[in-house]
């Protein structure tokens, strides 16, 4: 991932460092990484992880580190990244969140969070990046070395956050019932917890938490999800909602079973919460339905490159209330800006509820898009990958925002490196399911 202009290898990847424990995250990696934390925030911070199995190796790795410099850590368990993330921005405190995410159970990994909830921006992750290469620690005499608390008031002041952004009443004369799978992840307890105090009945799945995943593999895509489907087709249901693990994000299955794309969620999301004059922040990569349903209302759709963080901050710089992924991550800036599965949760229930309305009658309403999403593995150079793309669709249009992007009409074809794994993300675009499924085909035979 080293390019010419860099001095020495990045440690963060989009989503913070990943990487195989006892392999390139063992624990003298940890540590030294919490002792560049720790010289760098200088002062208290949060730690909270979620539940993979190596969770407390390397979490302990990276708070003797943080100690080590005089830092003290406020650990607050077990948790989704947005629990942590909001107990950052209430406490007014910097955090470390120990989490691979979606990734396979192999995986884990070491995020930090600044003092106001969002994810720490590029420039002083590459801070904590100078500190780790040069060694330029600031370890503190023996008098000095930093204690370890802990605090669980997190849950609590999580779930009320979340409550405290609906209308809570009309929610509960809903009377929803709800099918929940948190695939063995960090959303076991507040997702069936939050849905209780919402008045839900609440069926769950996989809420036993498993850092193997056995239950089903972490990225929460239909293919992931078939005994939530299926349990949600033997009816009775309003909807189905699945996490991925560390529950940042969240997906829904309609009452019929049918499962409702990430992209089509921040679409209902968009048609409901923005008003005229007001902006929406996604990466290049979701549909052009948000610009159908913004425009002939006055509202503008702001796009960035990949990436929830730099979806944040262009939030924050934008003053926009509303941001997200087309794979389910959402960001409510009234709540925070970072993306929060619950909330998503919360949104979704108040929408239904004020509506009156089924989630696929809500559905059915938006503009007609469809994403094929298929990875390739990086095997040759991504200039390669871009050249032969440009040359089979000649005359197409042409963004480099991120990765490669080529338009013509409402068919577009998007490559681009993961920044957390070593794989080429191919999204193709169209107004049909077929298009999009025979273009990414044609594009991957290009690619062969
Ligand atoms: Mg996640």
């Amino acid at each position: 991932m080293m390019t010419s202009n860099q001095k020495h290898k990045r440690l963060f990847g989009t989503n913070g460092i990943r990487g195989i424990p006892n392999d390139d995250l063992n624990v003298d990696f940890c540590m030294t990484v919490g002792k560049a934390i720790g010289t760098f925030f200088n002062g208290k911070i949060v730690l909270g992880s979620d539940n993979r199995l190596s969770k407390d190796m390397t979490l302990d790795a990276v708070n003797s580190g943080i100690l080590s410099t005089g830092s003290e850590t406020v650990y607050i368990g077990v948790l989704p990244t947005p629990a942590i993330q909001y107990y950052c921005k209430k406490h007014n405190m910097p955090g470390v969140m120990i989490t691979a995410s979606h990734n396979p159970p192999q995986f884990n990994g070491i995020k930090c969070i600044d003092s106001d909830g969002t994810e720490l921006e590029r420039s002083r992750e590459e801070k904590i990046e100078d500190i780790y290469y040069s060694r330029n620690f600031k370890i503190s005499s023996w008098e000095k070395i930093g204690r370890s608390f802990s605090d669980n008031s997190a849950f609590e002041l999580y779930l009320n956050g979340v409550m405290d952004k609906i209308n809570r009443e009309k929610i509960r004369n809903r009377k929803f019932r709800v099918a929940v799978d948190t695939g063995n992840g960090a959303a076991y307890l507040t997702t069936p917890e939050l849905l209780s105090r919402l008045g839900a009945t609440v069926v769950s799945l996989n809420a036993n938490p498993d850092g193997l995943f056995t239950s089903r593999e972490s990225e929460p895509k239909p293919a992931n999800l078939k005994y939530l489907i299926d349990l949600v087709k033997s009816g009775g249901f309003d909807f189905g909602i699945a996490h991925d693990g560390d529950a940042d994000r969240a997906v829904f299955i309609d009452e019929k079973g049918d499962f409702i794309d990430g992209d089509r969620t921040l679409a209902l999301f968009v048609k409901y919460y923005i008003k005229k004059g007001e902006k929406v922040v996604t990466p290049v990569s979701s549909s052009d339905s948000l610009e159908e349903i913004c425009e002939p209302r006055g509202a503008r759709v702001i796009r960035t490159r990949v990436g929830a963080p730099v979806v944040s901050r262009t939030m924050i710089e934008e003053k926009a209330r509303l941001g997200g992924e087309e794979n389910g991550g959402i960001i409510f800036g009234d709540h925070q800006y970072c993306r929060d599965g619950a909330m998503t949760l919360g949104i979704i229930m108040d929408i239904m509820a004020g509506e009156k309305r089924t989630l696929s009658s809500l559905i059915e309403e938006l503009p007609e898009f469809y994403i094929t999403r298929k990875t390739i593995p990086a095997s040759s150079g991504f200039e390669e990958i871009a050249k032969a793309l440009k040359d089979g669709f000649k005359g197409w249009e042409i963004s480099t925002m991120d990765g490669i992007k080529l338009r013509k009409g409402h068919d577009w074809i998007l490559a681009r490196p993961s920044g957390t794994e070593p794989i080429i993300r191919l999204f193709t675009h169209s107004t049909s399911l077929k298009r999009s499924e025979e273009m990414s085909e044609q594009v991957q035979k290009i690619l062969k």
